[in-house]
């Protein structure tokens, strides 16, 4: 997930709308102890350095916590990824601006400049912006600094069309699917396999045949970006079904995953109903794309979780099998 080109920035100061982030939680991530989030997730398995960015620690840890309730309270089997981790972009490796907010790195790899360093697989990171803060002008820094997160989220979601949501979580909720789904894959046909698969889906004629053919649709569904590539399109589909799913504190409603191509209980009840983007055309309110679709339970036992009716759009058909790896 990226933030875009600098210079359109500077016609954002009208956008005013909120993304999720109330004033209970702002406190909380004001209150942050990033070490004590990294101790806790040592005990999970999950290694991090968050360079003490306390927004990208509350928000990860939040996340953590929403995929495991997603697992625990529903049965799904959706993989978490094995470090989190914080980085200045402009000292890696990538094909990317220093403007990406975050990445997933599946595979072991050299990604620091100038470094045999080998950074783990099944990991993810986020950006410090420290270069990209030094290259930029005084009225572009706030748009590099994840204090800002509820703004920069609202940005690429209303003004860039790159986000399936507005959630100030959009971007986490992406990178960690793109863990789930490298994960899945992988699981399905193997790690050796799976780096094939990236080889030939990420050519740039693999990726100018899933644009012409999948374009349109997906941009539509989903989001712009979905339509960069296969992975890209579960990346930014997965961030739309959970955020759904979400009350004001960010507890779950109602299990995003219900039979959808995500869950391991997939059972198709199909339902017409208008695309994600035809409501969010007829009404730009923010809490329309936030506010659950269910009201919030009453205690957290599974029989009090309302059922989201399956909405089967077009573009399932193609993200069942990107998630499965036949691409
Ligand atoms: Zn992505």
């Amino acid at each position: 997930m990226r933030i875009n080109n600098q210079k359109s920035y500077q016609n954002t100061n009208s956008i005013n709308f909120s993304a999720g982030m109330t004033q209970k939680i702002a406190l909380q991530i004001q209150n942050t102890d990033t070490f004590k989030i990294s101790n806790d997730l040592a005990k999970k398995g999950i290694d991090s350095d968050f360079k003490g960015n306390k927004t990208v620690a509350w928000c990860s840890n939040k996340v953590v916590e929403i995929f495991e309730q997603i697992n625990n309270l529903f049965g799904e089997k959706i993989k978490l990824p094995k470090g989190i981790y914080v980085e200045d972009f402009g000292k890696l490796n990538i094909q990317s601006k220093g403007t990406v907010l975050g990445l997933c790195n599946f595979f072991p790899a050299k990604l620091y400049k100038n470094s045999d360093k080998i950074l783990n697989g099944n990991v993810v990171l986020f950006n410090t912006f420290e270069t990209e803060m030094k290259n930029s002008s005084q009225n572009l820094k706030q748009y590099f600094n994840w204090d800002n997160i509820n703004e920069i989220s609202d940005i690429d979601y209303y003004y860039f069309g790159i986000a399936a949501t507005p959630h100030f979580l959009n971007t986490f909720i992406h990178e960690f699917a793109h863990a789930a789904h490298e994960n899945n894959i992988s699981d399905k046909i193997g790690g050796k396999n799976l780096l094939k698969l990236f080889e030939k889906a990420l050519s740039d004629k693999s990726i100018q045949k899933f644009q012409n053919k999948n374009e349109k649709l997906l941009s539509k569904e989903i989001c712009k970006y979905a339509a960069k590539s296969p992975f890209e399109a579960i990346a930014c589909d997965i961030p739309q079904k959970v955020v759904k799913s979400l009350d004001e504190d960010l507890s779950l409603t109602s299990n995003p995953f219900e039979n959808t191509i995500y869950s391991i209980n997939k059972i198709k009840t199909p339902e017409k109903s208008a695309t994600d983007s035809q409501k969010r055309n007829s009404d730009t309110s923010v809490l329309q794309v936030c506010k659950p679709c269910v009201s919030s339970p009453s205690n957290t036992a599974l029989g009090s979780f309302a059922h989201v009716p399956y909405r089967e759009t077009s573009s399932d058909k193609i993200l069942e099998k990107i998630w499965n790896g036949k691409l």
